[in-house]
C-alpha cells in the first residue's frame, strides 16, 4: 500500500509498544512489529488502487500519488519522535523499491528487465497473498478503489487520536 498507510501504521505501533512494554523490549518490539505490519498490509493491496506500473499522463494517478507521498512526508515531519515505528513500517519498501530496484537498474542496464525478479520481500508477500487472501477482488486498476485505503487511512487516524487525545 501507500506510504502514509505504512507510516500510519509505524506510528500506532511505536506509541503501543512504548506504553504496553519497558525498555529495551519496547524498542525491539516496535521495530518487530512495525517490519511485519508491512507483510500484512501489503498482502491487502489488491483492494486499493495501486497500479504496478506508472500510469504517466493519467492526471488521476498523478494526484494520488501527489497525495499519498505528500500526506506520507507531512505525517513523518509531524510525528518525528516515532521515526523508528515510521521506518521499520516502511523498510521493506525502502529494500525492495529504492535500494534493489537501483541494484538491478544499473546492473542490468541493457537488458529487458521482469519487474518481479527485482523484489525480495515483495515476492514473498504475493505468496502470502496468493495462499491466503486470493478470494479478495483485484481492484489495483480501479480508480474508485482509492477509497478502501482512505477507509483504511481513516481508521488508523482515529486509533492515533483516541490513543494520543
Ligand atoms: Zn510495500
Amino acid at each position: 500500500m501507500n506510504l502514509q498507510t505504512h507510516v500510519l501504521t509505524g506510528i500506532l505501533i511505536q506509541i503501543c509498544c512504548f506504553r504496553i512494554f519497558v525498555f529495551p523490549l519496547n524498542i525491539i518490539f516496535t521495530i518487530l512489529f512495525a517490519f511485519l505490519s508491512h507483510f500484512i498490509i501489503d498482502a491487502f493491496v489488491l483492494i486499493t488502487y495501486h497500479t504496478p506500473e506508472p500510469q504517466k499522463g493519467d492526471i488521476f494517478w498523478l494526484s494520488w500519488q501527489i497525495i499519498t507521498y505528500g500526506s506520507g512526508a507531512f505525517l513523518i515531519i509531524l510525528f518525528f519522535p516515532y521515526t523508528l515505528g515510521i521506518l521499520f513500517a516502511n523498510l521493506i519498501d525502502i529494500i525492495d523499491w529504492l535500494i534493489l530496484r537501483e541494484f538491478y537498474r544499473i546492473k542490468f542496464k541493457n537488458e529487458e528487465r521482469d519487474w518481479n525478479k527485482n523484489y525480495f520481500f515483495h515476492n514473498i508477500i504475493a505468496k502470502i497473498r496468493k495462499y491466503t487472501l486470493f478470494w479478495l477482488p483485484n481492484w489495483n486498476y480501479e480508480k474508485k478503489a482509492v477509497i478502501s485505503e482512505i477507509l483504511i487511512n481513516v481508521f488508523l487516524i482515529i486509533g492515533l487520536i483516541y490513543l494520543l487525545v
